[in-house]
């Protein structure tokens, strides 16, 4: 009798569930969405019982569509989001919404933080940034900025012990969720007092930090046959999306970096003991206690593409819908007519400001280096590279603390354009190996799972899952291009820092 594997990866946009062989081949997928609620400046929520809806229904679908019996079912592994934050009353009703990453409403008391409570000491405790997407950031805003709130809450969460509450009744929160939260000590692998007390936060307000490999049975009989399964399934309870794409992707060996470009982007390497950088420009968080993940978050990944498509290029991409052909595939083609280094243009994506590697939320975008020659193509084509560049800006911080790259996977939207994934390996000067696989957090939180039940040694077992890859080698006479133009681009950001605040104060009024 075939067995299966289901990675559920409860994500920003969507929670998506694939239904895997213990091999890794794909069976099916379900993907249900849900809307980010943006009602005031900065903010960016979730419904939690929408998103618990939510991965009920993609389960139970991708289950159905599998056509697997419920005991063929294995184990139900987990990814979600990181540094979501929901207020719960004694209860244990949501005085919140679930307060995502993307939320900027604490970006004051980041700063605060920072300045005048050590934030550094506290990042190379805890491995997070100190950045408005974290939790310490977030319970400093709703201590001081919604207090009535803060006062009558007995609880905070993440969106993922939220579900896993609602499926069985116990707050527990997985190390890898808990290394991105900012109040969670890497080396005592428990929450930090003193982060804690700045807060003003108890530990038993929080939920008991496990290990990701952490399994619970004991699913509601009716629940469980409405998901498709029996009710002493094993859940495991997993780590976060990113540290599981790296897994996924099978860049968890020492030197192995993982690029993702979807909708923002992130490098990140798997290192065996928790790193932290003391100039506080890379995350570190948890794999498991022997799988450390090293790496940089950066705002602007395919949102510059969608940015460029929708706003840019409207008429270029209005004429290729109408064509039938899609529009990115229609700018890429654009592009591809000019030659690299867009005769001497350059952008700088920071449309969304920038966290990775230089963690300043005022920078913007600009064209640098326009001229009478050229054209709109030109500008795709810069904007294309002008993303990669800022990824690439990273890898010197990164090298720097875990030792040179020898292995470079990337994944993502991005991936779906061969010039874009040719720029990567010419501006990188590096080999890209693109698996072909497209839901990397879900194929790793599955593998974690049968680490987890003892049904493989390790998680190597990932290298025979990938299965094939696209590959791209650098083009020497393009390399010799960007090596002119990469330390252009990279001064550029230094060198305005002032003007960049300036604008973006002017910007605020
Ligand atoms: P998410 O981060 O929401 O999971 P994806 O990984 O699907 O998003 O990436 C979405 C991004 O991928 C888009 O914003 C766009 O920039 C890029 N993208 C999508 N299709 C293509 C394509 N055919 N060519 C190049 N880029 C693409």
């Amino acid at each position: 009798m075939t067995r299966f594997m289901l990675g559920v990866d409860i994500g920003t946009t969507s929670t998506k569930t694939v239904v895997f062989t213990l091999n890794g081949e794909v069976v099916a997928q379900h993907a249900v969405e849900y809307p980010l609620l943006c009602s005031e400046p900065g903010m960016a929520e979730q419904d939690p019982q929408q998103i618990y809806a939510a991965v009920l229904a993609s389960i139970s679908h991708a289950v159905r569509i599998a056509g697997a019996a419920p005991g063929q079912i294995a184990l139900v592994s987990f990814s979600a989001a990181m540094h979501s934050i929901i207020a719960l009353d004694a209860a244990d009703e949501p005085l919140t919404n679930s307060i995502t990453w993307a939320d900027n409403r604490a970006s004051v008391w980041a700063g605060r933080i920072r300045e005048k409570w050590d934030g550094q000491a506290i990042y190379a405790r805890t491995g997070t940034p100190i950045h408005p997407m974290s939790p310490l950031c977030k319970l400093m805003w709703l201590r001081h900025d919604r207090a009535d709130i803060f006062s009558r809450a007995r609880r905070f969460v993440g969106v993922k012990e939220y579900v896993f509450f609602r499926l069985f009744g116990r707050w527990l929160i997985d190390y890898s969720i808990a290394s991105a939260t900012g109040l969670f000590n890497l080396q005592e692998l428990n929450w930090d007092r003193a982060a804690l007390a700045l807060v003003g936060v108890e530990a038993g307000q929080l939920s008991a930090p496990v290990p990701t490999t952490t399994q619970l049975q004991g699913l509601d009989v009716a629940l469980a046959a409405q998901l498709g399964l029996r009710s002493d399934t094993p859940f495991v309870i997993g780590a976060n999306d990113g540290v599981l794409s790296n897994l996924g992707v099978n860049a968890i060996a020492p030197g192995q970096v993982a690029v993702t470009i979807g909708t923002s982007g992130a490098m990140r390497s798997v290192v065996d003991r928790p790193v932290t950088d003391p100039s506080g420009r890379t995350f570190c968080y948890a794999l498991t206690q022997q799988h450390w993940v090293v790496g940089g978050p950066v705002n602007n990944g395919g949102n510059v593409f969608r940015w460029v498509r929708d706003e840019l290029a409207t008429t270029e991409a209005q004429a290729a819908r109408a064509a039938g052909i899609d529009p990115y595939e229609a700018l890429t083609r654009i592009a591809e007519q000019i030659a690299p280094g867009a005769e001497g243009l350059l952008f700088h994506p920071y449309l969304a400001g920038e966290r990775a590697p230089l963690w300043n939320a005022d920078l913007r975008g600009s064209f640098f280096g326009l001229a009478l020659h050229h054209r709109k193509a030109h500008m795709i084509r810069a904007a294309l590279e002008g993303v990669i560049f800022n990824l690439y800006s990273i890898l010197p911080a990164l090298e720097e603390l875990i030792g040179p790259t020898t292995r470079m996977m990337a994944t993502g939207g991005f991936a779906r354009s061969a010039l874009w994934r040719q720029m990567m390996a010419d501006i990188f000067n590096r080999e890209v190996e693109v698996p072909l696989s497209v839901e990397s957090s879900c194929l790793g939180a599955a593998v974690l799972g049968l680490y987890a039940l003892g049904l493989v040694p390790s998680l190597d077992v990932i290298a025979t899952m990938v299965g094939s890859t696209n590959r791209h080698v650098p083009i020497a006479k393009n390399v010799a291009v960007y090596d002119r133009l990469r330390p252009i681009f990279m001064a550029l950001p230094h060198r305005l820092a002032a003007q960049y605040e300036a604008l973006a104060a002017f910007q605020r009024d």
